[in-house]
């Protein structure tokens, strides 16, 4: 069976003195921390690039990249536990 061939949002992209471009914005190459997204393609130029995100690093400067695949950001939410105010008024009414 033949295998598919994917296209990418990347195909579309060209090489300039800038650098990789698509539609007027000049891509960026992934850092080490998208190590493992499935976001991440390999350009005919060489490079690593990503299909959701021009910029990766900057992504990345806040915390979890939130369109990561091989990660998942976490809320910290300091402890507390949030519960369904419905449930929690059945549960006391129960008695537990
Ligand atoms: S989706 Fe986020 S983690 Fe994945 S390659 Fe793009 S910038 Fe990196």
């Amino acid at each position: 069976m033949a295998k598919k061939k994917v296209t990418t949002i990347l195909d579309n992209a060209v090489m300039t003195d800038a650098g990789l471009t698509l539609n007027g914005v000049v891509l960026q190459q992934v850092i080490d921390k998208c190590e493992g997204c499935e976001r991440v393609m390999d350009h005919a130029s060489g490079g690593n690039y990503c299909t959701s995100y021009a910029q990766p690093a900057s992504k990345w400067s806040h915390g979890v990249c939130n369109f990561a695949t091989h990660v998942r950001a976490e809320k910290d939410t300091g402890g507390k536990v949030k519960i369904n105010p419905l449930k929690a008024s059945k549960r006391a009414a129960r008695g537990r």
